[in-house]
């Protein structure tokens, strides 16, 4: 049963197409998941930069604490200074004080690093969450494109799916089974055009018997890929 070079060649083309509207309509799924790591990654450095600051705070709490109890042991001292019963004792009193406000002056300065620090953690978790919140303007707007990108890739498809069944009543009875099945695994690659008397798809050389068939519309297949063969349109004779 006889088959025009034309119909495997629009057959062809409507896979190929077939072939690229599925990838656009992957594409937007696999770049709104990108998106969503994106924003996950960023999520966690706010997290991160939020938890920062609360150690921080603690920490300094803890020396703010501390300062106190050695602040309030300098002034009991103080008052025993008065009750000490010898001039030894008065001198203990005097050296545990001094010693106690030397300590008290490294404290100070310590909390008031650590005060800085805070200063800085809070810009950091400032710029994380402003981060965060662009990202998430982006993604929305990402979104929203891709959204009503699918739609019209979807549309497409439905069109060429159509065409496709309608150009598919051309194959011949015969092999209509074969061709579903190889072209269900390798879309547009299930028809090959013969180029410089070679497959298209495989590039195995095809025999001049099978050209001179093929000139007359007759059903060849590729021996090696199995393709269906047609001529291009400059080798068909005229
Ligand atoms: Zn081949």
């Amino acid at each position: 049963m006889g088959v025009s070079a034309a119909t495997w060649r629009t057959l062809r083309r409507i896979h190929t197409q077939i072939t690229d509207l599925k990838d656009r309509l992957g594409s937007g799924p696999r770049q709104l998941k990108a998106g969503q790591v994106a924003i996950n990654k960023l999520e966690v450095k706010t997290v991160e930069a939020k938890d920062a600051i609360a150690k921080a705070k603690v920490a300094a709490d803890q020396r703010q604490l501390q300062l106190k109890e050695r602040e309030d042991r300098v002034e009991t001292l103080k008052g025993k200074l008065n009750t000490a019963n010898s001039n030894k004792e008065f001198q203990a009193i005097k050296d545990q004080m001094e010693a106690d406000d030397k300590a008290n002056l490294v404290l100070q300065d310590e909390i008031l690093e650590m005060l800085e620090k805070i200063d800085t953690l809070e810009e950091l978790r400032a710029t994380a969450n402003e981060n965060l919140a662009n990202q998430e303007a982006e993604f929305a707007q990402l979104s929203q494109k891709i959204e009503d990108e699918q739609k019209v890739l979807e549309a497409e498809l439905e069109r060429v799916n159509a065409e496709l069944a309608e150009a598919e009543k051309d194959v011949p009875i015969d092999v209509r089974a074969d061709y579903k099945r190889l072209s269900e695994a390798k879309a547009e690659d299930a028809m090959s055009e013969v180029h410089q008397d070679c497959c298209g798809v495989c590039m195995t050389l095809i025999t001049p018997n099978k050209l001179s068939d093929l000139r007359m519309q007759k059903l060849i297949r590729c021996s090696t890929c199995g393709a269906f063969l047609f001529l291009s349109e400059n080798d068909m004779p005229s």
